[in-house]
């Protein structure tokens, strides 16, 4: 028998039961096709959290009445402004708090990052990543190779898909990492694909890359969130992320890092330093000596930018709040239901259209990549217009995230009735 039913009074006795359903009223809804949409776009933009805009206020505040002074003397000095995100943000990843920092941005951090730990030598200079990594991350990783005197052709190792699937099998994933063997220098993938919303066995992963002597990062802007991590525990070397996808932080927000133990009093890594990665007993005298600062913090270029800084405590707040484990055990939940109503969904427009799903249904977020055979671009837009906020990717697959911290069991319910019409009217 199926635990879910599609109506409006399981998804209503759904919520009731929902402990942490209320964190809703912390966030502000847009008004796109209706007074309230319904936002499944949490992968893309987070919502805003209520309080960013006091939070934001604030600091206003403190700069219009201290100026200069609001460094050490505001409410929140803003001298160790990333000092007040430390220890969530480490909670968050699996981090030990000297192990994260608050900084940059993700594409940013990535390059840093890489500056130390992605040193080919000789016959150990390839890159391994998934299948269709963000742009970014590509671009990046390329222009990394041929900033070493590489050609990114070599360098660069897409791992190949098997022939008519959509994403990978660990145990492919594993077997590359072996093969490549001693011409491996980094593994760095999404943790969370973007596209597909694959999730990553890192711990496996992290594993095979060091025995065979290779370096693992990952770009956790589709993890970090979303998925309960470990990363201190997975031994991974290296990761960064953004704040503005699952972590509610805005437009732009400042993204995070994390650089393993291990690594964190190495200074003779190299690395592009600036100022705010100097010890901070010694960066105001302004030393000519750069002395990094123990741990992810020796990685910081700049001051920190406050505003963004401002808007990302109120969200981490409410993870704290939540914590990791009540979100994912009701993400697990909610996206289930999500697959269920895509496939009543099938059942009812049976021989019209046919909605398919790529996301493997084991290693998954709360993404799912929707598949529409016909039709998709004017099935997203008639969605749309119904104030049902998804994301469309040319050529055929609509992502649709119900992110625990705000989308309700009754928002997966509608999006399915909404999806009925939309395929109807779009025949
Ligand atoms: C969102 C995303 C980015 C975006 O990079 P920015 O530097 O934040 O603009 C990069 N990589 C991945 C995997 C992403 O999901």
């Amino acid at each position: 028998m199926n635990r879910f039913e599609n109506t409006e009074s399981f998804a209503l006795s759904a919520d009731a039961q929902d402990a942490i359903a209320s964190l809703r009223d912390a966030f502000h809804f847009p008004s796109v096709g209706r007074e309230s949409s319904i936002y499944f776009c949490g992968n893309s933009l987070g919502l805003q959290p209520v309080k960013a805009s006091t939070y934001i206020q604030q600091e206003l505040e403190d700069w219009s009445h201290l100026g200069v002074e609001g460094h050490m003397h505001a409410r929140k000095p803003w001298f160790p402004y990333h000092e007040f995100l430390r220890e969530s943000t480490a909670r968050l990843v699996g981090g030990m708090p000297h192990e994260v920092v608050v900084m940059n941005s993700l594409t940013v951090n990535l390059h840093l990052l890489m500056v130390s730990f992605y040193r080919p030598q000789g016959k150990r200079f390839k890159i391994l990543f998934e299948n269709g990594p963000f742009s970014s991350d590509r671009y990046a990783f390329a222009s990394q190779a041929a900033y070493h005197g590489l050609d990114p052709k070599e360098a660069l190792v897409e791992l190949p898909l098997r022939d008519g699937e959509q994403t990978h099998r660990n145990e492919d994933v594993i077997q590359a990492i072996q093969d490549l063997g001693d011409s491996l220098a980094l593994v760095l993938i999404g943790g969370v694909n973007y596209y597909s919303g694959q999730l990553f066995d890192m711990q496996s992963i992290t594993k095979a890359a060091h025995e065979v002597g290779a370096v693992v990062g990952f770009d956790l802007a589709h993890a970090a969130g979303n998925i309960p991590l470990k990363l201190h525990d997975w031994d991974v070397d290296f990761a960064a992320w953004c704040s503005y996808k699952y972590l509610n932080a805005g437009p732009g927000a400042v993204a995070g890092a994390f650089v393993h133990d291990r690594h964190s009093n190495n200074s003779s890594l190299p690395r592009f330093a600036g100022w705010w990665g100097n010890d901070p007993e010694t960066r105001f005298t302004m030393p000519t000596e750069f002395i990094p600062r123990k741990g992810a913090d020796g990685w910081q270029l700049s001051n920190a930018p406050v505003f963004s800084m401002a808007a990302l405590r109120a969200s981490m707040e409410l993870f704290d709040e939540a914590g990791m484990d009540r979100l994912s055990a009701k993400s697990q939940s909610l996206t289930s239901y999500l697959e269920y109503v895509v496939g009543e969904v099938n059942h009812a427009v049976k021989g019209v259209n046919h909605i398919g799903i790529i996301t493997p249904q084991n290693w998954r977020g709360c993404q799912l990549s929707l598949v529409v055979s016909k039709n998709g671009k004017a099935i997203h837009d008639a969605l749309l217009a119904d104030g049902i906020i998804t994301d469309w990717r040319h050529p055929d697959v609509i992502r649709v995230a119900p992110v625990p911290m705000y989308n309700s069991f009754l928002d997966v319910y509608q999006f399915g009735q909404s999806l009925i019409r939309a395929i109807q009217s779009n025949s």
